[in-house]
């Protein structure tokens, strides 16, 4: 599958040249023109980088990877002026993953870009065996789960439907985001068989199911 990239960036010509760029190199592309438009659709959308223009109308680029990094680890790119060596720190600061600084060539910019996604998939690689949300831990290499220090029962399609929200704490997912993950194809069959493995879940990892308090809640919350 192609590599999802979000263009934020209200000029046009450099916001079509960039688009043009990146789909040379086989990736998918979307672009928005402001910052408001960036955080509502990166938040709608899984992506794998998104290209961050600094000086936006309505939300500044800080302040859209300020609020991002709040609930998501994607990696940044951020396009800063020529002379913004402030913008620089804070885009760094606020958790920019690198910068370009404008005007940049288009060889330079998918370089960086390429350079970020392979970082990121080494990344994923050395930190996917387990994963610690709270007090539950996940052993994906020994498929077992631990809520404080307890083993806790759960079928390999349930360890996959947590991996799969405790890898991305704070993000929503749909029905269909699930199951397409957990089939890994797009055939989705009865979306409603998510909401049996949400609750089976919750009954064995949480105090009160009915009222979900682990750090996993949200993820869960917005299953059903
Ligand atoms: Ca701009």
């Amino acid at each position: 599958m192609p590599e999802r990239i979000l263009i934020v960036e209200d000029e046009p010509a450099i916001a079509e040249a960039v688009e043009y760029a990146l789909k040379a190199e086989g990736f998918e592309v979307e672009a928005v023109a402001d910052g408001d438009a960036a955080l509502q659709q990166a938040r709608a959308r899984p992506y794998d980088l998104l290209v961050l223009d600094l000086m936006l109308p309505g939300l500044s680029g800080v302040e859209v990877c300020r609020r991002l990094r709040e609930e998501s680890a994607v990696p940044i790119l951020m396009l800063t002026a020529k002379d913004g060596e402030v913008d620089r720190v804070l885009g760094l600061e606020v958790g920019a993953d690198d910068y370009v600084p404008k005007p940049f060539s288009m060889p330079e910019l998918v370089a960086r870009v390429r350079a970020l996604l392979r970082r990121r998939k080494l990344d994923n690689r050395e930190s996917i065996t387990t994963l610690r949300v709270g007090e539950l831990e996940l052993d994906l290499a020994k498929h077992e789960v631990h809520l404080a220090d307890e083993h806790v029962p759960l079928t390999a399609f349930e360890l996959k439907l947590l991996a799969l929200l405790a890898g991305q704490p704070g993000r929503v997912f749909s029905r269909r985001e699930i199951m397409g993950h957990l089939w890994n194809s797009s055939y989705v069959g009865d979306e409603r068989a998510c909401d049996l493995h949400v609750s089976n879940i919750r009954r064995k990892i949480e105090r009160n199911p009915a009222h979900p308090e682990r750090p996993l809640k949200r993820g869960l919350r917005s299953a059903p």
